[in-house]
């Protein structure tokens, strides 16, 4: 964002995200992108005015490995909803560019119809080399999507790391994608993601690969049998399916299953919850990251962090009663809580 787009006028911008301008839109979501001081009090602003949909969107997470098949899922999922009528809007989130500081998702080519469809928006969300950064536009980018009228939010992930936790953290219902494995052993999932997990489903499942992909799909239903159900959710649930992205076999059902779970969340109350847990979570990261911040800018308690870094990491000090002093530093308080 230029900076002469500091004089941006914040009540018009939003007024035409509401009417689901995409140039405007687009302008939002580069706005909260910024991490300029100037640029994040426009954002705070402009998040404010922003008029929210009377209905509520349902906002879906999808995390899988590279190539398992998410894009073609979600083009393929994407077409179906934007056909059926509703607005789709997809959010790439890509860890990986904090690491490598390259890009998994963003170099090749992907979602091309749906991406050609005005229905639709596409848009993956840079990294700014955290992953709390990364969580913090993506969240402002969901508000923006849904002012402009998309009633549908896929957030996709690859499956690194801490990435999927942090969107499971920001939707309603969380997807996971596998591939058929041969063999009977689970593959390597961790726990703690099939945990968060509302469906499992196992894409893939066409030509060769169609008996291979039931395996694997019952073994995962087996597996999550033993993990516990989320309070309110109906039996079936969380459930393992199959499905192919390509022939577009399962899709239907995969798609009624999620929109199914989001619906009766929804009416029994528990998205409401859920999302105020959220919201609650998210207040409490960023004002972490507000004294962070505070304490980076500020000269004494910059230093003392460096100093405290580096005698914590030899073993010298305590971390809590080192944070303690900082944090004292730049708020005043000296009953090191
Ligand atoms: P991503 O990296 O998870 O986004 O995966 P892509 O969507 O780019 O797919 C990786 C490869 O798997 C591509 O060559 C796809 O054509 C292929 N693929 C994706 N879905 C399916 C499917 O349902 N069946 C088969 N046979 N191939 C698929």
């Amino acid at each position: 964002m230029p900076a002469t787009d500091t004089g941006l006028d914040i009540e018009e911008l939003a007024a035409r995200i509401g009417a689901g301008e995409r140039r405007a839109l687009a302008q939002g979501i580069t706005l909260v992108e910024s991490t300029r001081p100037d640029h994040r009090t426009l954002a705070h602003q402009l998040l404010e005015r922003l008029e929210m949909p009377v209905s509520v969107a349902r906002r879906v997470g999808l995390s899988g490995t590279p190539g398992v098949g998410k894009s073609t899922f979600v083009e393929a999922i994407g077409l179906k909803l934007v056909e059926a009528g509703h607005r789709v809007a997809v959010l790439a989130v890509d860890p990986s560019s904090t690491v490598s500081g390259g890009s998994i998702l963003g170099d090749k080519t992907r979602m091309e119809q749906l991406s050609r469809s005005p229905a639709a928006f596409i848009r993956p969300t840079p990294s700014d080399g955290s992953l709390g950064g990364v969580a913090r536009r993506t969240r402002e980018t969901i508000r923006l999507v849904e002012a402009a009228g998309f009633d549908t939010v896929l957030v996709e992930t690859v499956g690194v790391g801490q990435s999927e936790t942090m969107v499971a953290e920001m939707t309603d219902v969380f997807v996971l994608l596998l591939a058929p494995a041969g063999g009977d052993e689970l593959q390597g999932v961790k726990r703690g993601i099939m945990e968060i997990a509302d469906l499992i489903v196992v894409n893939k499942a066409d030509g060769a690969l169609k008996p291979v992909a039931e395996t694997t799909r019952t073994e995962y239903a087996g597996a999550l049998r033993l993990m516990r159900k989320r309070p309110g959710d109906p039996e079936s649930y969380p459930m393992a399916l199959t499905c192919s992205a390509v022939t577009g076999d399962g899709l239907d059902l995969v798609w009624k299953s999620i929109a199914g779970l989001h619906d009766w969340r929804a009416a029994e109350g528990y998205l409401a919850t859920t999302r105020g847990h959220q919201d609650v979570l998210a207040l409490r990261r960023a004002v972490e990251a507000g004294l962070l911040a505070r304490v980076l800018a500020h000269s004494d308690a910059a230093v003392a962090l460096q100093d405290a870094e580096r005698a914590v990491a030899q073993g010298d000090i305590d971390p809590h009663a080192a944070a303690a002093r900082i944090v004292n530093l730049i708020t005043g308080g000296s009953d090191g809580r």
